[in-house]
């Protein structure tokens, strides 16, 4: 049965996708049509069932490119240092971390994305590969789910993640088979916690198997410091001499690319996963995102983890990044809302290597969908809508969420998980099994 949303105020996530009375044809769990009502044609909405959403705003699901669901229950623990003071700090919380504190961790994740208008997201364990898959194909949302592994020698803190890693992402992979709304990637922790040789194997197996490898790469200065003393070179040609840089590469962070690194990226055709709050929190930096994308460069928005942020929140992602850039220049032209909503939905899609599917709602795209009652004022307009969106809305405004045509979140509720009851079970897990550890510090 097709159904048929009307009198509500349409983004398609396309440049010129604004239509203030706009309509959205569903049906199968994918956009049939979307467009001005006027220009529907008649026949095609016969018979579909018909919603009224009463002139509220319908946006493409937003997405999240780079997140740590497992380490949800650990806000708060760690909110100063830069980022090796502050994983220094945090080590004692997650060296202990159970399959079961991940589990939990992830589908508190999950709950929270949902209510915040993140329709599908890119998870990074280090160990419990497909636990985010799990908690996500359960409560409806949409997940790129894997773990990403490190070298003994480089990172002792916890028991060797590889090749544990891939029987996990593989084991997650036959417990997910035919479910459209998980996908899967193998990834290696980053150029400081991984020896040359796993980096290699790691690229190696997610090519044979045609999965994207996800890195965290060039976050903090003294990275940079680091392999440049170890290899003789920055972090990004370092990769990018291994080889484990192309198309199906998701790079978090780039926030230490020279122009020629830039140049070179936007040959090779990786994503960047770029995490505004989480690099202005570590005192990471301003990563040079005007200038990757003027290069072609697909650059997302990302949440990083609860313990580095603290919200996985893409509207407070879309805002910072558009008011890091500002001060960070002295350019108030330099970035805009325009940019930002474009990575939240469509540029984000395409570093997941999922725009075949998602990031915009054209016919044939999954009718993946957040509507939004912003009570503007002013007749919206879509310059005062994409104002809003950027540097006004944030998950308060939020009514509806629907992944491939089913709502998953609606008037506060959830439809497919009682968050109430989750959201005990997780205290009384962590009270019960972490009383007597560095958690209760
Ligand atoms: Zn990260």
């Amino acid at each position: 049965m097709a159904t048929l949303l009307q009198n509500l105020f349409l983004c398609t996530g396309t440049d010129t996708g604004f239509h203030p009375d706009g309509t959205l044809l569903i049906e199968d769990g994918r956009v049939l049509w979307s467009g001005p009502r006027a220009d529907l044609p008649a026949s095609l909405a016969e018979g579909a069932d018909r919603r009224d959403l009463d002139g509220r705003i319908v946006i493409p699901g937003l997405i999240n490119t780079h997140a740590h669901g497992g380490m949800s229950a650990q806000r708060g623990c760690c909110d100063e240092g830069n980022l090796f003071e502050w994983a220094a700090s945090l080590a004692p919380f997650t060296s202990v971390l159970t399959l079961e504190d991940n589990r939990i961790g992830c589908e508190l994740a999950v709950m929270e994305m949902v209510r915040n208008g993140i329709t599908a997201a890119c998870d990074c364990a280090r160990y419990g590969a497909g636990l985010f898959a799990d908690a996500a194909s359960r409560i409806g949302m949409r997940a790129l789910s894997g773990a990403l592994a490190n070298s003994p020698s480089l990172r002792k803190a916890g028991r060797p993640n590889w090749p544990l890693a891939l029987e996990e992402t593989e084991a997650s992979m036959a417990r997910h088979a035919g479910n459209g709304l998980v996908r899967h990637y193998l990834g290696a922790h980053s150029p400081y916690s991984c020896e040359p040789d796993l980096l290699v194997a790691v690229k190696a197996e997610a090519e044979a198997r045609n999965l994207p490898f996800v890195i965290h790469l060039a976050e903090s200065p003294i990275e940079v410091e680091m392999i440049r003393e170890r290899h003789g070179m920055t972090p990004f040609r370092h990769l990018d001499r291994l080889g484990v840089i192309d198309r199906l590469s998701i790079l978090a962070h780039c926030v230490w690319l020279d122009d020629e690194e830039i140049a070179r990226l936007a040959e090779t055709g990786a994503g960047v996963a770029h995490n505004p709050v989480s690099n202005a929190k570590l005192a990471s930096g301003v990563a040079p995102v005007p200038a990757m994308r003027r290069a072609g460069v697909p650059v997302g928005l990302g949440t990083d983890s609860t313990v580095s942020n603290n919200s996985l929140d893409i509207f407070q992602e879309m805002k910072v990044s558009v008011l890091m850039q500002r001060v960070s220049t002295g350019n108030a032209n330099i970035t805009g809302a325009a940019e930002a909503f474009a990575m939240a939905t469509r540029e984000g899609a395409r570093v997941l290597c999922w725009d075949d599917e998602i990031g915009t709602l054209e016919p044939g795209k999954a009718a993946d969908l957040v509507v939004l009652e912003l009570d503007h004022p002013m007749t919206p307009t879509p310059q005062l809508v994409l104002s809003d969106l950027v540097y006004r809305a944030g998950p308060q405004h939020i009514r509806e969420v629907m992944v491939a045509g089913r709502t998953l979140y609606a008037d506060g509720q959830f439809t497919f998980i009682d968050a109430a009851e989750t959201l005990a079970r997780a205290r009384a897990h962590h009270a019960h099994s972490h009383s007597s550890s560095g958690f209760s510090a």
